[in-house]
């Protein structure tokens, strides 16, 4: 399976890196060895003395297609999750300045957060309207709301399908609300999509 993260999808998060806002939706990849185990803390890397949370919407994706239109996009997946984009941004801000690729930043070793629970689309009224949180030690760090995507879960399998083929176990990161901050050892990270808890994630 792959991983394909959007970046710059919440216009509060572009202002609050002081990022462009982009033409059309930026994305990247994770391979599978970033995903942090189960169970398993998640520990702050020695390259990076910065690494900030993301928390983001996940999309699931249940049957192979390319060039998929996105009338039809929702007929690829059937699940909805939580997880967290770990970036080291010390790092990522080297690569940017030298317009390098974000790899090393991004998709490191336990670098991707996929919460245990999938939720299934049927359970939300509307994917364009969900509401999803983060807390870090009990606070309240990030909030998201869908219908705040520059572009929403459909148009985003549209354009990444004219790209990369998906298939079935993909996972879609749809990018992160505002709020991203530093991680510091002994952090407990919490995702909640509406009021349920999706996943918990102990820092060392
Ligand atoms: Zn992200």
């Amino acid at each position: 399976m792959k991983i394909i993260c959007v970046g710059r999808n919440y216009t509060e998060h572009i202002e609050e890196l002081q990022n462009e806002k982009p033409q059309d939706p930026v994305l990247f990849l994770k391979p599978d060895t970033a995903i942090l185990l189960k169970k398993q803390p998640f520990f702050i890397p020695s390259f990076s003395q910065d690494v900030h949370y993301e928390v983001e919407l996940l999309v699931r994706i249940n049957r192979v297609g390319k060039h998929i239109q996105k009338k039809f996009a929702h007929k690829y997946y059937d699940e909805i999750g939580l997880g967290i984009d770990f970036t080291a941004r010390d790092l990522q801000q080297k690569l940017k300045e030298k317009g390098l690729p974000w790899e090393k930043a991004k998709a490191f070793d336990g670098a991707a957060v996929i919460g245990e629970k999938w939720l299934n689309k049927k359970e939300f009224e509307n994917v364009d309207d969900i509401n999803f949180s983060l807390q870090r030690n009990g606070e309240l760090v990030q909030k998201g709301e869908t219908s705040h995507m520059l572009w929403k879960i459909d148009e985003l399998i549209e354009y990444i399908s004219e790209y990369f083929t998906l298939k079935i176990g993909d996972v879609i990161f749809t990018g992160t609300p505002a709020g991203v901050g530093q991680v510091q050892i002994n952090d407990e990270l919490k995702g909640y999509i509406k009021n349920e808890q999706i996943f918990s994630i102990q820092v060392k």
